[in-house]
């Protein structure tokens, strides 16, 4: 469980979620997770929120976000917030809040935070057989485009030409954030930390962007989800 360093001065009320994608039967994981954030919210007479993360068309499931609602309800995992129950920051499916992706992408891009990557599958993927090859510490983006002159960017992006939006992550430094199950913050150098993608070539939201955007715009103060996130906490801390 991670906590924004800003909520520990300015005490908020209690707001979790749970963001589950609708991509197939509903997984004991999204219960598990449910269940302590279900609890935390109502120890603390917090907001519980359910957000369905329905971005990824390729795997988008018909039917699917039903099954969860029933599966939770099942289980008597009530929320407070959601698709089909509202609340004051809805919509509770990301893929009616598009325009919030786009236009949260844009502040980035402007503020020089992330820039637009025109490389293709192919200089990808040589990119990981020499990094392969050299047992390179570190595997992924290269950084190739986060030189390219911005004004000229957009121009080929006006253009209509091909590319992705990419988080510029701090070459130097390191993020450092809490997980409140461990005694000690932990601490990622940001050399380590991928460029990650946030829109994809088809202008949909990447994961990361999208469960980023909405953990800010709907006042999350905690985030309580599976440990395999933790390798991708600093790309959000960094957000
Ligand atoms: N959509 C993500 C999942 O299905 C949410 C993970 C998170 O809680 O940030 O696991
Ligand atoms: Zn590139």
């Amino acid at each position: 469980m991670s906590e924004a360093s800003h909520a520990v001065s300015t005490p908020r009320p209690l707001r979790v979620r749970i963001a589950p994608s609708p991509t197939g039967d509903p997984h004991v994981g999204t219960a598990y997770i449910a269940l302590f954030n279900y609890v935390f919210a109502r120890k603390a007479g917090g907001t519980f929120i359910l957000r369905i993360e329905d971005t990824d068309q390729e795997r988008y499931t018909a039917g699917s976000e039903a099954a969860i609602f029933e599966a939770l309800r099942w289980l008597g995992l009530e929320w407070d917030e959601g698709p089909d129950v509202g609340g004051p920051h809805g919509p509770y499916r990301q893929s009616e809040r598009m325009g919030l992706y786009r236009e949260q992408a844009r502040v980035l891009l402007a503020r020089g935070e992330a820039y637009r990557c025109f490389c293709t599958r192919e200089r990808l993927d040589e990119v990981r057989k020499q990094q392969l090859a050299s047992k390179s510490e570190k595997l992924g983006y290269d950084g190739h485009c986060r030189a390219l002159d911005p004004a000229e960017a957009e121009r080929r992006a006006a253009a209509g030409e091909v590319h992705v939006v990419r988080l510029r992550v701090p070459e130097g430094g390191a993020t450092t954030f809490r997980d409140h199950l461990r005694p000690e913050p932990i601490t990622i150098e940001n050399r380590l930390v991928d460029d990650q993608v946030l829109v994809k070539s088809d202008g949909f939201p990447t994961y990361h962007l999208a469960n980023v955007v909405d953990d800010h715009f709907m006042g999350i103060t905690h985030v309580i989800r599976g440990e395999e996130w933790i390798t991708s906490t600093p790309k959000h801390v960094l957000l």
